[in-house]
């Protein structure tokens, strides 16, 4: 079997309301890649891929040349074709190479009858348990709906989450506001819900001392873990030398390197793994089994998908014994989707493994047509701008949070 083209259709998916970060926002909406490769025997992959609000779809286009022709079973090759290590000092195709990978685990799946999991030795879960992620947002500009911004606002907004979902672990978006109050957020969280368990994650925007005393703050409660709370290797290695609760990253451990690194001189506990910063599903399974063998755990972080990637999600999710935390997923704030049959839904919690061949989705095409149309009419969207901010940037560790009293709604042109 041969690749014989890659096709890529960049689509703005709606969200509820724009999503609050440490570095700007989701200004209402996800804009995903959707890839599509081709074969000659009839079969087509599904990738998917995002990326700080802009379309990646001349990247893709770049590498037909590379890959037209291609076995998609020869996954180990694709990866040196498209992703050496020495060569991606140029040309860094990491999160590219995850969405081929996607693809052609797709195909791969398709072709032999069976679920992507059971190209990895079958599932040993048939439900990922999810988190509720909470983030704070502006209302959406044309509702004025969905504003989280005020400590009632985000415990009703938990609490409607809670009784939609069945979420029992709820992960706070942070370093948006001061820790003070964010620590205010926190611990009206825990009131909330004190059977359930939390995560708390400021995208490393606090310093070691505020993350310090945060951490010391919340030591008493239900915490999986603390979540790159400042930025950097040292930094977090100081933390994790003086904190009783674990902590967790998705930044400073997010390659091979990083892992060796962290297997010998420890700075978190819990690695979460993203299926696209990685570099795909086999990368992310190669990588909790060295953490397995090191007594490290893992977690599935979400970078923001649709059901495409929220599908490689569930399949990592499916084979990974030591998948001791529920899994992040943006997925929850979405209106919508591109896979055929709307958004999957949660139960309890939880969301089942596909159980189709391949990825076990198929697109919905004219959604696709739908979606592709509003990514043309609104463009692009800078993930690292705050609308209602506009001349700041983040220092890091920031020392100029946004004001919660500050209940103004932002203007959405970009800037
Ligand atoms: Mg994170």
């Amino acid at each position: 079997m041969k690749i014989t083209d890659i096709r890529a259709t960049t689509v703005t998916v709606p969200l509820e309301a724009p999503l609050r970060h440490s570095n700007g926002a989701h200004w209402g909406r996800f804009v995903r890649t959707v890839v599509e490769v081709e074969t000659d025997g009839g079969i087509t992959g599904l990738g998917e891929m995002g990326g700080g609000g802009e379309s990646a779809a001349l990247a893709f286009a770049g590498l037909k040349t590379y890959l037209v022709g291609h076995d998609p079973f020869d996954l180990n090759r694709m990866r040196y074709a498209i992703c050496n290590p020495t060569a991606s000092l140029y040309n860094n195709r990491t999160q590219l190479h995850a969405a081929l990978e996607f693809a052609c685990l797709d195909i791969v799946g398709k072709k032999l009858g069976v679920p992507v999991y059971q190209l990895f030795g079958g599932r040993v879960r048939d439900e990922i348990k999810f988190a509720s992620y909470l983030f704070y947002r502006y209302p959406d500009p044309k509702s004025g709906n969905g504003e989280v911004r005020t400590i009632e606002q985000l415990v009703e907004h938990a609490k409607a989450l809670k009784a939609k979902h069945g979420f029992t672990t709820h992960k706070l978006k942070a370093g948006v506001f001061h820790p003070d109050y964010e620590l205010e957020c926190y611990l009206a969280l825990a009131a909330a819900f004190p059977d359930d368990t939390l995560r708390y994650d400021p995208n490393c925007a606090l310093s070691v001392e505020q993350a310090l005393r945060f951490g010391h703050a919340i030591s008493g409660l239900r915490n999986d873990y603390f979540e790159d709370a400042t930025w950097g290797f040292s930094g977090m290695r100081r933390l994790w030398e003086k904190l009783s609760t674990p902590l967790a990253t998705n930044t400073i451990v997010i390659d091979f390197e990083q892992l060796a690194t962290n297997v010998r001189d420890p700075a978190v506990d819990v690695i979460l793994l993203d299926t696209t910063f990685w570099g795909g599903i086999r990368a992310c399974i190669r990588a909790a089994q060295i953490c397995e063998a090191f007594g490290l755990s893992v977690a599935v972080h979400s970078s923001g998908e649709l059901g495409i990637q929220l599908a490689t999600m569930l399949h990592l999710g499916a084979v990974l014994p030591n998948l001791v935390f529920a899994a992040d997923a943006h997925y929850h704030h979405l209106l919508d989707d591109v896979i055929a049959g709307g958004k999957m839904g949660y139960a309890d919690g939880c969301i089942p493994v596909p159980n189709g061949p391949g990825l076990g989705i198929e697109l919905d095409r004219e959604k696709l047509g739908t979606y592709a149309e509003l990514y043309r009419t609104l463009g692009g969207y800078p993930y690292d701008r705050d609308p209602g901010r506009p001349q700041w940037y983040p220092l890091l560790p920031n020392t100029d949070f946004a004001d919660p009293r500050d209940a103004r709604a932002p203007d959405f042109r970009t800037p």
